[in-house]
């Protein structure tokens, strides 16, 4: 790119904007969650609507069609067919199926970046598995000669690769770590709660997990776990399914939100009749420009490279102010939302607190503007 080529694909962000309720505020927090459109809301009160009158075991089998679908088409943005696909309640919830079902044996070792996700190294170690770290760059971007090292030398049970950062909008090279551990015969599991819709997940990885509410604008409350047949044949539900259902169905709970899930089948259906190459290019213009403009303003200071392409913006405070005081004042003063977010997420990484600026499509340059002007 030669310099600043602002925001990309405008129309994007018009047709975003208005297919959902119109903001309170200013609305800068994706990574958190996004908002969701009027399509998906709808859909989730229709089902609502239909347990009470149907009954709820009945309207969630006259769904059964649209869940399928959406199983079909998630499953496709991870390079994976429906079979593969399990909807769960969050991403947290993903993790905790898969670990359920694999029952690694105690002492495990489960190789990871230093930054990885404060509640997934919880997760891990909850199972008894061993977190050992990946290496990576001064920005905490994965090492891949250091990787294919690990693989070779002393390769773990599995690696646990979180694609973008919670705490960071830096895209690792999850394609590339992908094909050394396939060539090194370890298992790859991704954690896409920030990535899916964001970032392509067709990465060629075992495991790939996310999130409805972040990047997708589905509803809270869902997830989605999506495992390859091979390892999917190695893991042993709590309870098995019946014969004639895939066997990842087993890691569904037999009790859901199932308006939710309808929801986010809807919502998958917005982001790719939106085009995901299109959404792609127009989060990642919206992160440089983000970072262009915020730079430097008032002391702040941009943790990720500026053309990093994602829509994930950090800010590192200028000495003596407190990040979480400022994210108040931000939505108290100015109606932004954006997020804080303290050590704790990653502190095998995080040397402080950052303030995470995560617009969707629909951001303005104004209000950028005034994020700016309010820092
Ligand atoms: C938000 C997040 C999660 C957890 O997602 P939930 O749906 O809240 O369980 C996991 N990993 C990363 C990187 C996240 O940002």
């Amino acid at each position: 790119m030669n310099g600043d080529p602002g925001l990309r694909h405008e129309e994007l962000g018009a047709s975003w904007r208005k297919a959902r309720p119109r903001p309170a505020g200013r609305h800068l927090d994706s990574a958190s969650c996004s908002r969701q459109s009027h399509r998906t809301l709808e859909a989730v009160a229709h089902h609502a609507r239909h347990e009470a009158e149907l009954g709820g075991y009945v309207a969630e089998v006259a769904a059964d069609d649209l869940l399928q679908q959406g199983r079909s088409v998630i499953g496709g943005l991870a390079g994976m067919a429906a079979a593969d696909v399990a909807f769960v309640e969050s991403a947290q919830a993903a993790l905790v199926a898969l670990l359920t079902g694999w029952r690694l044996p105690a002492g495990a070792r489960v190789a990871c970046l230093p930054g990885e996700y404060a509640p997934n190294i919880a997760q891990l170690r909850a199972y008894g598995l061993r977190p050992e770290p990946l290496p990576a760059d001064g920005v905490g971007r994965v090492d891949l000669e250091g990787v294919e090292r690990v693989l070779a030398s002393d390769p773990p049970s599995f690696v646990h690769l979180t694609q973008i950062p919670s705490h960071r909008g830096l895209l690792q090279p999850a394609a590339e770590v992908a094909a050394l551990c396939r060539a090194a015969g370890v298992p790859l599991v991704v954690d896409a709660a920030q990535s899916l819709a964001h970032a392509d997940v067709d990465l060629g990885a075992d495991v790939v997990y996310g999130t409805s509410r972040k990047w997708l604008a589905g509803p809270r409350g869902v997830g989605v776990l999506c495992v390859r047949p091979a390892l999917a044949a190695q893991l042993t539900p709590v309870l098995p399914e019946r014969d004639d259902v895939p066997p990842m169905r087993a890691f569904e709970s037999g009790e859901a939100h199932v308006a939710g899930r309808v929801g986010l089948v809807v919502a998958v259906g917005e982001h790719l009749a939106a085009g995901p190459d299109r959404v792609r290019e127009r989060l990642a213009s919206i992160g440089r420009t983000t970072r262009a403009l915020l730079d430097g303003v008032g002391g702040w200071r941009v943790v990720e490279p500026l053309d990093e392409p994602t829509a994930t913006t950090t800010l590192r405070p200028p000495d003596g102010v407190d990040v979480v005081g400022v994210r108040g004042r931000l939505l108290a003063e100015h109606g932004i939302v954006v997020s804080a977010i303290g050590p704790e997420r990653a502190p095998g990484e995080m040397t402080g607190p950052v303030l995470r600026v995560s617009p969707h499509l629909d951001v303005a340059l104004d209000d950028l503007e005034a994020l700016a002007a309010a820092l």
